[in-house]
């Protein structure tokens, strides 16, 4: 009994990471090389900062051609960076870009790991990433990791000997990697750590290292390599029909929000890694040299080296469930070794070969993906044995509910249907991401939970365990709960069964901008978690603010359904900022978070629970001109932003830019990379221009310096650098005081300039001609101060003013300088003050 209760411990821990995607049906091949990975008892762990640095060519290698059980931990989960296919940014850009992880190494053979680092944006110092990073909780993280996953062999993406040289978060995860790889085998080094999880020294420390590193392929050529392990990662694996650099391809093009989908590779390709630290190499230059990867290195191993061994080399790729047998002898023995590590490693991969071996198809479906606390959910469980072993089903257990006696043998491919429930329990916690559950820092997610540390993603809380006797071995599989359906244009489907609250509700505006101190009306959408929802809601707001009528009714026939609300809010006269929250108010119980989906057909669908609240913000704001066309590059909420301020803005396509459309706006403003992504768009340049010389004024905002598809970003010679100021606080300067743009119709000061999020500017011109004046100049720490972030220039009758300001990240979070900054720019050389504007004087 003891016995059956550690195993199904056990068997929890290894199936959590599991996806609720359409479950994989094993080949023949796909169980052989499991077996050959079962074979091999050795590990790399690869490290970097982002989602994307991963060398998904030398995963794929050391898991797919060493059989080495392979992770990649990133230090961060990429929230900083910019999504090219929807509209999640920051925290939710991050699930995503988990999830995209978990999806390349489904495809390269890999593991996932993080830390607790969050990814704050664009750092260009270690010594800055560390500072705001809390350098000695992500050690303490990568440590973990170590002493967790136990690799035999570290290798690390970037360079620890070259700050600077690239993003802080690249060279910072290469020397805290350099850091733990000793810190790891140290007892004295968080002792807690290495009471829970023993102390663990890695045999090897690398950099995959290649020419870039050494600035041209000839220095490469000429360098000693005496440190070098070359691989050749282009090795063609004929039993999957695909090279290893094909594979890597596939993964690598997981990571569609960063537009990372590529052409797939083939052919012999050399790949370097150069070794930093521990045991020497030796002549043949084998990483892992003088290491035991067969099974003589874990005590008692021997033994099932000998079976397995066997099974490997005398492998029945038309039958394999004549091997289990001597699996399930393995399983025993593995089952009576003393070493906890192994032991839990290989039963868990084991276990998954028996299933395969047995042809054994297991699944429980719900018959919704949601469920909230209380709710009765019907199951539908399917069990079906595609083998001629002697097999039975004891029982089934819900992972909340007692044991469901089965005592059933199993035919040979007869399937088994039953209907079963599952109660979901009153105090089961909504499936969220747990690194998003408590409010962090900008450089770290808040972890309570210890134990989540470290994890891909949250343990549903959910799963069926399937108590099985296979040839008289007790044998527990653990399924997490699924919802399979199917859609006539999809075919069928599958969704990981979560956890939701009854209630939930969002306001539609993240950022409610008020220009004047006109009320204006706000939604509020409650969504039902379960059927008959019935409650009121009311809006909680800062003092000086007013919500009108205080609360309202909500009543919901269906679960999944919504209600929308409608508000009155009333600004202040003068200034002001605040947050806004809808309480839902369900017999007593307060409900505040907003729940959010993300769908994409790539990863598994996602909800992601969290505090719902809008930001209220009664900008002092004056404004001339009113018409503005839109040209949208790379994508950003600008529109939508100059909108709340009351401009009338139009999305112009392409085909639109034409004097005669054009000539109906005071002014056009060019989204962010439009002309690194708009190839078209240098059709256009002269129209633009033209637009400019007959009175109107011409914004554009930041484009990177390479991949510009235009040759005269502006009328006059301007050039762009990669120069970037990317503290958010960096102090501004004002080079001409005087100037209108500083001065009409806002007032511009110092305080503008408070409240930025994420950075100043970026990709800032560093040279042009007379015509531009410079308006503003910053810089970070230690550096040059750098005056291109506004350049305004006279051209006819009009102005082109070039921005590499971050506006686009500064409204979305309704910083007030920002508007009225960009107010200033869209008014120059304007007259006709609207009316509103003047009563406002
Ligand atoms: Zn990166």
């Amino acid at each position: 009994m003891q016995k059956s209760i550690s195993l199904s411990l056990l068997l929890l821990f290894s199936i959590v990471y599991l996806q609720a995607q359409k479950p994989k049906t094993p080949s023949s091949l796909h169980i052989y090389e499991s077996i050959q990975k079962l074979n091999f008892l050795g590990s790399v762990l690869y490290i970097a900062a982002h989602p994307d640095d991963e060398n998904t060519r030398l995963i794929s290698y050391m898991a797919n051609q060493e059989k080495a059980r392979t992770a990649y931990l990133s230090l961060t989960r990429g929230d900083g960076g910019q999504n090219l296919i929807g509209p999640e940014i920051r925290e939710l850009l991050g699930v995503i870009r988990t999830q995209e992880l978990l999806a390349a190494r489904r495809i390269d053979g890999g593991e996932q790991l993080f830390t607790r680092a969050n990814d704050f944006g664009y750092s260009k110092h270690p010594d800055e990433t560390l500072e705001i990073w809390d350098k000695n909780q992500v050690l303490s993280d990568v440590v973990l990791a170590i002493r967790k996953f136990k690799p035999d062999v570290i290798i690390n993406r970037f360079d620890h000997r070259t700050p600077g040289s690239t993003h802080g978060h690249h060279t910072s995860s290469a020397m805290l990697s350099f850091e733990a790889f000793d810190l790891s085998g140290d007892r004295n080094a968080y002792p807690n750590l290495a009471e829970e999880f023993g102390v663990w020294q890695p045999k090897r420390l690398f950099f995959n290292t290649g020419w870039w590193f050494y600035g041209s392929q000839e220095n490469f050529e000429k360098a000693d390599k005496t440190n070098l392990v070359s691989l050749d990662i282009g090795t063609y694996y004929p039993l999957k029909g695909l090279s290893n650099n094909e594979i890597a391809s596939l993964a690598s093009s997981q990571h569609l929000c960063q537009g990372f989908g590529r052409l797939a590779q083939r052919g012999s390709q050399e790949e370097y890694i150069e070794f930093l630290k521990g045991e020497p190499l030796t002549e043949n230059k084998d990483v892992f040299a003088g290491i035991d990867t067969s099974w003589n290195r874990v005590k008692g191993g021997k033994a099932v080296g000998d079976i397995l061994y066997n099974v490997e080399k005398n492998f029945n790729f038309k039958n394999p469930s004549q091997h289990l047998p001597q699996l399930l002898e393995a399983y025993k023995l593995i089952l009576s070794i003393n070493d906890e590590h192994w032991k839990t490693q290989k039963i868990k991969e084991l276990k998954s070969i028996i299933e395969m071996c047995a042809g054994l198809y297991l699944e429980a479906s719900a018959e919704t993906n949601w469920g909230t606390p209380n709710e009765i959910i019907n199951l539908s469980i399917e069990v079906l044995k595609r083998s001629d072993v002697a097999a039975s089903l004891l029982s089934l257990k819900n992972s909340n509910s007692k044991v469901i006696e089965k005592n059933l043998i199993l035919q040979n491919n007869v399937k088994y249907d039953f209907k079963e429930t599952l109660e979901v329990d009153d105090d089961a916690k909504p499936t969220t991401p747990y690194w998003l559950t408590n409010k962090g820092s900008l450089g770290m997610y808040q972890v309570d939970n210890k134990s989540l540390i470290g994890l891909p993603e949250t343990p549903r809380t959910y799963q069926v365990d399937f108590n099985l006797l296979i040839n008289n071995v007790p044998i527990t599989v653990t399924k997490e709960i699924v919802q399979r359906y199917s859609k006539p244009d999809k075919g069928e489907l599958y969704r990981p069964f979560e956890i939701i609250t009854e209630a939930s509700a969002k306001i539609t505006e993240k950022v409610i901008i008020f220009n004047t101190d006109n009320q204006r009306d706000i939604s509020v959408v409650v969504k039902a978690g379960r059927d008959n929802l019935e409650g009121h809601v009311k809006i909680a707001h800062p003092k000086d603010w007013k919500v009108f009528p205080e609360k309202q009714k909500v009543e919901i026939k269906n679960k999944g359904e919504e209600q929308t609300l409608v508000f009155t809010v009333v600004p202040p006269k003068s200034q002001s900022e605040g947050f806004i929250t809808p309480m839902v108010d369900i017999g007593g119980k307060i409900y505040n978070k907003e729940l959010i989906e993300i769908a994409y057909e790539h990863i598994p669908f996602q909800t992601v629970s969290l505090p719902s609240e809008s930001k209220l913000v009664r900008l002092d704001i004056k404004k001339k001109g009113e018409n503005i066309a839109y040209i949208q590059g790379a994508g950003d909420v600008v529109p939508e932003s100059l909108q709340q301020i009351g401009y009338n803005v139009r999305i112009l396509s392409l085909e639109e830019i034409n004097t005669e459309t054009l000539s109906r706006f005071d002014a056009v403003v060019v989204g962010i990379r439009a002309y690194n992504t708009l190839d078209e768009l240098k059709f256009k340049q002269q129209q633009l221009f033209d637009f400019v010389a007959s009175g109107g004024n011409m914004i554009v905002q930041y484009n990177t310096s390479y991949r510009l598809t235009v040759e005269n970003l502006a009328p006059y010679n301007l050039k762009l650098s990669r120069d970037r100021v990317t503290d958010e606080k960096a102090e501004v300067r004002f080079l001409n005081p005087e100037h209108e743009l500083l001065n009409t119709p806002n007032k511009i000061t110092h305080k503008d300039f408070e409240g930025w999020t994420q950075e100043r500017g970026l990709y800032f011109p560093e040279d042009w001609s007379d015509e531009f004046t410079p308006i503003l100049s910053m810089n970070d720490k230690g550096e040059t101060p750098k005056d291109g972030s506004i350049l305004v220039a006279k051209y006819g009758k009009g102005y082109y003013i070039y921005t590499a300001l971050s506006f686009f990240r500064e409204f979305p979070e309704g910083i007030s300088g920002a508007y009225r900054l960009f107010a200033n720019m869209l008014s120059i050389g304007k007259e006709n003050l609207k009316l509103e504007d003047k009563l406002n004087d």
